[in-house]
């Protein structure tokens, strides 16, 4: 589906492709920022786990209107801006909510593989990102009651277990197939962010050095 980009309506106005990229950055670097909060937890740890916290939340309340403000103008999976001769990607997010992606014509395969794949290993996924984040957040919150805590064992085994699971979202869509319709079980705006591509080369480097933390602090 070609998207014409004299089109009058103000919706599809070209947009500058810098301020685009500038935002998608900004707003990706909440997630690193929420990630030192709570891995390096600096002291009061109160402070820094209720900041994390908040952040977390907030965050989509900006990520949500930056995705519809961007996602008919850049190629979810590149991120160039705007995606070469554009086609859609109709994506289902939580709630069954429909959310028209757009992509490179080359781009929109490795994308519905990649959420196809999210989709498939859902569980594994969340339970790899879930457990190991209320673990630490629960040792966090008793450390930061003045009570002891497993502090510096949750976050190595947290580093060590989201390492793991990033890294199999990163690399296991490699071998999986588009299923119809393409669901994205995972807050859909943070794909936005950077593009799906950049995103997972972030995972795999991020993933690699903290699966080798995780274990270093094993021994
Ligand atoms: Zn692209």
């Amino acid at each position: 589906m070609a998207i014409p980009d004299s089109t009058p309506p103000a919706a599809s106005a070209a947009p500058n492709p810098l301020a685009v990229y500038t935002a998608g950055v900004l707003l990706f670097l909440f997630i690193p920022v929420v990630l030192f909060l709570f891995v390096r937890h600096p002291a009061p740890v109160g402070v820094s786990l209720a900041a994390g916290v908040v952040l977390m939340i907030g965050h989509r309340f900006i990520a949500r209107p930056y995705m519809e403000r961007v996602r008919e103008s850049k190629c979810l999976w590149c991120n160039r801006v705007p995606p070469r001769e554009p086609v859609e990607l109709e994506l289902r997010a939580a709630g069954g909510r429909t959310v028209a992606a757009r992509c490179c014509a080359r781009h929109r395969e490795p994308a519905a593989r990649f959420f196809s794949f999210l989709h498939l290993w859902r569980w594994p996924l969340r339970l790899g990102i879930f457990l190991p984040l209320l673990f630490l957040l629960t040792a966090l919150a008793v450390s930061a009651a003045g009570q002891p805590a497993p502090v510096p064992f949750a976050t190595n085994w947290f580093k060590l277990v989201v390492g793991i699971t990033v890294n199999v979202a990163a690399f296991g869509y490699l071998a999986a197939r588009e299923h119809s319709p393409v669901e994205v079980p995972f807050p859909v705006h943070n794909f936005f962010l950077l593009g799906v591509r950049n995103l997972l080369w972030i995972f795999r480097l991020v993933g690699i050095w903290w699966i080798w933390q995780g274990i270093s602090s094993l021994f």
